[in-house]
């Protein structure tokens, strides 16, 4: 199969970006055995983007195109895509449904022009874009075929390696899969020294995505059925897991830190109670995103002030005197009194300093102290984070839901 990349985006003409993803897309398709002939940029212009394409297509089997997927005027690659193929627009109701839903999220309202990226050539297969608004698409025709990319590196790359490499491997008569394993508590720039010298096999292939205080590990194999596939991810697996021991806390693209706690909750038949001073009930919260969190919570307390640390939780004056609220000490003792007050098996505190600023007896913002008090003893963590306010507090709590995870995993 031969393949051709199309970038489109004036950005990348005028030198104000670099084209890091055809560089990407370069390295992905020599990973799965597809030839590439050229890379060309075109700026946003209906004209030449078309221009550009009956040339890619004359030479290549499948070109990959790459931005003008906006809301905008400008943005007009699938439009062109469909005009080269003499196939009409439809919306997809299905896409403006997940846009509608993206933009609820991140809190923007939804204007006409968000509508126009839910259109598409008839006929073609549609990629959901689980990172961004503008969904891409496989458009074919004959024994062509025209893959069409947002222009933002991380959601182009989101559906490249998710939905465009298997329909790559398919076409090319190869069987691709993927396996995700979910770090917890080692950067990716650590990460990647711990296992440098599996990055540097092209099949299996290594990748790491990262998010807010874990990271993903993909593990992509390609051969000519699932069972060998599986075959060639499976040493690779053992081996990352072997060096990573614990840290690895579970499989798959949707398995998160909350989920692994409480999947350990349930499957022990155990319920935990929260005793949260700065991530104010974001660990709860996060469980009970879960669905069925109320097999396994049935309460947790913001003890915010001083007074209600000792209130509720029974901390002891004289440990706030000596210690202060932000310490091992305080943590501990939320920890054992959110599980005295509730009978929950389990309870977990965190108290720390969210920022912005240090607090003022110096302590630096970031300073965040999380315990986990079970049956058999109270775990006690120092964390010292860095960032904004709302990352240290995301951060805090993703901390406490892996400290309990450890804990059981441990008990
Ligand atoms: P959007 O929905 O954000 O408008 P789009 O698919 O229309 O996405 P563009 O508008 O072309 O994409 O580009 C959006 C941003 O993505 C650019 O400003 C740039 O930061 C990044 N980008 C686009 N193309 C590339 C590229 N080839 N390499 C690296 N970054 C790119």
């Amino acid at each position: 199969m031969i393949a051709e990349i199309l970038s489109v985006g004036t950005e990348l003409l005028m030198g104000q970006i670099a084209n890091t993803d055809a560089q990407y897309i370069s390295r992905r398709l020599s990973e799965l055995g597809v030839t590439l002939y050229r890379h060309t940029t075109v700026g946003d212009n209906p004209a030449r983007v078309k221009q550009a394409l009956d040339e890619a297509l004359s030479r290549a089997d499948v070109v990959i195109t790459t931005g003008g997927l906006g809301p905008t005027e400008d943005d007009l690659t699938k439009e062109m895509v469909a005009e080269y193929f003499g196939l009409p627009m439809r919306l997809d109701e299905k896409s403006l449904r997940a846009i509608e839903a993206y933009m609820n999220r991140v809190g923007h309202p939804m204007t006409d022009n968000n509508r126009k990226q839910a259109r598409f050539p008839e006929g073609c297969a549609i990629m959901e874009n689980r990172c961004g608004t503008a969904p891409g698409c496989i458009v074919e025709s004959g024994d062509k075929a025209v893959a069409v990319l947002p222009g933002p590196p991380h959601e182009m790359k989101d559906m490249f390696d998710r939905q465009l490499a298997p329909w790559l491997a398919r076409r090319s008569g190869a069987h691709i899969e993927s396996k995700f394993l979910r770090v917890f508590g080692i950067g990716e720039s650590r990460l990647e020294t711990l296992l440098i010298d599996l990055f540097h096999s092209d099949n299996p292939t290594l990748a790491l995505y990262c998010a807010p205080g874990e990271v993903q590990a993909r593990i992509t194999a390609m051969a000519a059925d699932s069972p060998a596939a599986q075959a060639l991810i499976a040493p690779v697996e053992a081996e990352i897991r072997r060096r990573l021991g614990d840290a690895v806390y579970g499989e798959g693209a949707e398995n998160t830190i909350e989920r692994a706690a409480f999947d350990l909750l349930k499957a022990r038949g155990e319920t935990v109670c929260f005793a949260e001073s700065c991530t104010g009930g974001l660990t709860a919260s996060r469980l009970v995103s879960v669905p069925g969190a109320s097999d396994v919570m049935k309460e947790a307390h913001v003890t915010y002030a001083d007074e209600v640390k000792m209130r509720v939780l029974g901390v002891k004056r004289e440990t706030l005197a000596a210690h202060t609220a932000v310490s091992a000490e305080c943590a501990r003792e939320m920890a054992e009194g959110a599980r005295r007050i509730s009978g929950a098996d389990w309870g977990v505190s965190t108290t720390g300093y969210a920022g912005p600023g240090d607090a003022p007896d110096g302590t630096p913002a970031g300073t965040v102290f999380i315990a986990v008090a079970g049956a058999s003893g109270t775990d006690v963590k120092a964390c010292h984070f860095r960032g904004q306010r709302e990352f240290i507090r995301t951060l805090a709590a993703s901390n406490a839901l892996n400290l309990l995870r450890l804990a059981m995993e441990k008990r």
